[in-house]
């Protein structure tokens, strides 16, 4: 059969209701322990199959589930990928349903349009948040920007999510809704004897586990990033800055944390290659998906706080407290748009594959693959 591949979108989320997916009681094996592993298990599992969820790792959600800037998108971020953001509008309200206990509602959210090197002025953001009725307010007197590199600063309706309550409820949902978990367990060799469906979740691990299935694979950008963790002054409490649209960079709170995280376009990636795998430099196979590493052996947190603090000045008063650091897998020669668009294909009568845009299309996603296993 050939793959079709079905994008989160909002005429899908309108048209799948959970209560009416089949119950159909196959043995589905979930191969991939990250949030859109978790979800799709559990939604199986309600569905009346039989799951038995594969991770590698010790512990659920410790890959890009856990190392990421935290923001539940709502298309801010993507004024070159309409798309992605119309997906993650779609997808919001069943990610909170679900979920709703990691959100962490409130805070400042600022998008601040950089004068020089960005894709887009001020007029044009503005314009693009309007065309997609994404609520913003223009704020005039941002005292954490330098207006001198600043065109514009808006405050926005985006929310963050805390990654360690969401590994809790989905644990705990995998739990009642009785799903199989096998901690530290690699995908074993004879899924395809011993299940009836299998789905691959495995983002960065994706081609690796469709070859491990003989299934075909196709390139995909790699990149080995690093996430500083920094404590800021008491001014930057609950507040996120991103700068657009470029190579700029962004603060975050670190979930409900004290700290905050940092993102930097150029600084962040310390490697970068596009295939079917990502064979990691040995020297950064050791702080990879190891939690805040501190101090970590090597760090680029001064390039990140340098170039950061042409647009954010009192960045040079934040003080690296570690770095956690991951792999990010997105579809080669995007730069163009940066779209981030989930897609949920059929790969053959036996095996679907989940790959990743945003998280808050995890249930969306979660629900499609229960469609393609009612469907056999
Ligand atoms: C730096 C960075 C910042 C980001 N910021 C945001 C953001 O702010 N907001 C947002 O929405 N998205 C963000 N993203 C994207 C988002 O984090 C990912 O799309 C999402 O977390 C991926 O979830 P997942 O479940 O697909 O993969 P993962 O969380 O990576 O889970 C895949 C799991 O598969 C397991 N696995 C791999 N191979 C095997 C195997 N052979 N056997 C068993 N298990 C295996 C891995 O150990 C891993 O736990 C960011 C990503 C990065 C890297």
């Amino acid at each position: 059969m050939s793959p079709a591949t079905v994008h989160a979108s909002s005429q899908w989320h309108a048209s799948v209701d959970e209560s009416v997916i089949a119950v159909s009681g196959r043995k589905v094996a979930v191969l991939g322990g990250g949030i859109f592993g978790c979800s799709a298990a559990v939604a199986l599992a309600r569905a009346g199959h039989t799951v038995e969820l594969f991770e590698q790792q010790a512990t659920l959600m410790n890959a890009a589930s856990m190392v990421n800037q935290y923001r539940l998108h709502r298309g801010y971020h993507y004024p070159r990928s309409s798309s992605t953001g119309v997906a993650s509008r779609a997808a919001a309200a069943s990610f909170r349903q679900h979920y709703g206990a990691a959100i962490i509602d409130g805070g400042r959210h600022f998008y601040a349009i950089a004068r020089q090197g960005s894709k887009l002025d001020g007029a044009a953001f503005m314009n693009f948040c309007e065309s997609e009725r994404l609520a913003y307010r223009v704020v005039d007197n941002c005292s954490l920007v330098n207006y001198d590199t600043i065109e514009v600063v808006v405050d926005v309706e985006e929310t963050r999510f805390d990654p360690w309550v969401l590994r809790e409820l989905a644990s705990e949902q995998m739990n009642a809704a009785g799903v199989r978990c096998h901690l530290g367990v690699r995908a074993p060799d004879d899924l395809r004897r011993r299940f009836d469906f299998i789905v691959i979740a495995g983002y960065a691990s994706t081609n690796e586990l469709l070859q491990h299935l003989g299934c075909a694979t196709s390139p995909y950008q790699f990149e080995v990033c690093e996430k500083p963790v920094v404590a800021m002054p008491s001014e930057f409490t609950d507040t996120g800055i991103v700068v657009m649209d470029g190579p700029f960079g962004s603060i975050d709170p670190f979930a409900a944390t004290e700290h905050h995280v940092l993102g930097s376009v150029d600084q962040a990636i310390h490697y970068r290659t596009i295939g079917a795998r990502c064979e990691v430099p040995a020297h950064l196979q050791s702080v990879l998906n190891a939690g805040v590493v501190a101090p970590p052996p090597f760090s680029r947190c001064s390039g990140f706080i340098t170039s950061g603090s042409e647009h954010i000045p009192s960045l040079a008063h934040a003080r690296h407290v570690g770095s956690m650091f991951t792999v990010r897998a997105v579809q080669p020669n995007v730069d163009a748009t940066d779209e981030r668009l989930t897609s949920v294909q059929k790969i053959d009568a036996q095996v679907a594959r989940v790959f990743s845009g945003k998280i808050v299309t995890a249930i969306d996603a979660a629900l499609q693959v229960c469609a393609i296993v009612a469907d056999g």
